[in-house]
């Protein structure tokens, strides 16, 4: 999708990824190179083609990025690798977070997993806690709620030979999230607060605007921004967070890059969180209200589209309601169906919430009385 923004503009791209990948099968080029983005060989051929470097998932290996910088002065590489290197490890972006005075769950890293280590854990935190990967997580992979004592042994074979930390339960009752984008001269713009609904830890829907008072809207926007502000280097940002029932909000985490939580911006505001993007990192211009909504009246609701469980392909029948559904947009990625994998979205937009949810119940299935 950052590749379909920049085609747009005439910025030419060149992909490292696997042989005939999403972003391949849409640009026409003889320059894209066929690799991994973990191998360092890989990323310094791919380097050697661009005067401006980016990534779209934060797995990558940060002295790798680090060294390029060296041997290529005139390369920029956005995020910067200082960010994604604070960033990748989720317990060192906690501590990064802290230092700076954001407000995060309360966390310990867990540097020698065993039975006396999590019962400790359990003890000082309460029961439940979330065990997690500090590193290559997704889509709650790498995460294990640990419910109770009898649990702990579950959560140790579930992430063993992974480096962990322990995360204190929030007691959340909504999530919110938001997409920042920061200019090369560190100035920050909000797009508007969403909120999201998780269905076995993979992201389902995403409501824009966030259903929560303009005062948590505007509290929330401030946390993330100032979070923001902490990272070096210039690029789009998500940021999750927990809305308390206390009110209190904290930050989940952020990703250096467009993110789920973002997809909606493609038909409900100005600009997109992937020409934002490339607008951050090219040093484009980024005009007053660019990541606005694009009108005062627009609602969106985005549904991911996963791979079914059961039969495969069978979740085009969802995308085929979509389409006959006014106001909604199907965007299928390209990707072999495997079951929960993420393929596609939906985005629905309306002028008011109610609406989208009555079209949103019928590309789900929950209704069959089509929409007109
Ligand atoms: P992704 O990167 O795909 O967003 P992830 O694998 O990095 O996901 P997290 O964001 O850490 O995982 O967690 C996934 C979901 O699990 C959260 O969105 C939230 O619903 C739940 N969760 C995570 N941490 C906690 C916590 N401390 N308390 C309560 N729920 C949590
Ligand atoms: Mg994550
Ligand atoms: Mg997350």
């Amino acid at each position: 999708m950052i590749v379909e923004a920049a085609n747009r503009l005439n910025i030419k791209t060149v992909i490292l990824d696997a042989e005939n990948s999403p972003a391949k099968q849409i640009t026409n080029s003889n320059e894209h190179v066929n690799g991994s983005f973990s191998n360092p060989l890989d990323i310094e051929k791919l380097a050697g083609k661009c005067d401006v470097l980016t990534i779209e998932i934060e797995h990558v290996d940060v002295p790798t990025l680090k060294n390029l910088q060296v041997k290529h002065p005139k390369l920029k590489i956005y995020p910067s690798p200082e960010t994604i290197g604070l960033i990748q490890d989720k317990y060192i972006q906690k501590e990064h977070l802290i230092k700076n005075g954001i407000a995060v769950t309360k966390s310990v890293p867990v540097e020698q997993p065993s039975e006396t280590s999590l019962l400790k854990v359990g003890n000082d935190f309460g029961f439940p806690f979330v065990l997690k990967s500090r590193t290559l997580a997704y889509d709650g992979r790498g995460n294990f709620v640990v419910k109770n004592k009898e649990t702990i042994s579950e959560a140790l074979e579930a992430l063993k030979n992974r480096p962990l930390y322990a995360e204190k339960w929030a007691p959340f009752t909504k999530e919110l999230a938001v997409m920042i984008v920061r200019s090369v001269d560190g100035l920050v713009f909000s797009y508007p607060i969403v909120e999201t609904i998780h269905k076995d830890n993979i992201c389902d829907l995403c409501y824009a605007p966030a259903r929560v008072p303009d005062s948590v809207q505007l509290k929330a926007k401030l946390l993330a921004e100032n979070a923001i502000k902490s990272f070096p280097g210039c690029g789009i940002f998500g940021v999750e967070m927990f809305y308390l029932e206390t009110g209190e909000l904290l930050i989940n985490e952020i990703a250096p890059r467009p993110h789920n939580s973002g997809h909606y911006t493609i038909d409900a505001c100005v600009t997109s969180q992937f020409e934002a993007h490339l607008r951050s990192i090219l040093d484009l211009p980024m005009p007053k209200n660019f990541t606005s909504f694009s009108t005062i009246t627009t609602n969106a609701i985005m549904l991911n589209v996963l791979g079914d469980k059961q039969t495969k392909d069978k979740e085009l029948e969802t995308c085929k309601r979509a389409l006959a559904t006014p106001g909604s947009s199907v965007y299928l990625y390209g990707k072999e169906s495997k079951p929960n994998r993420k393929v596609g979205h939906i985005n629905i937009i309306a002028s008011s919430m109610d609406e989208c949810e009555q079209r949103l119940n019928y590309i789900t299935g929950r209704t069959d009385i089509p929409i007109k």
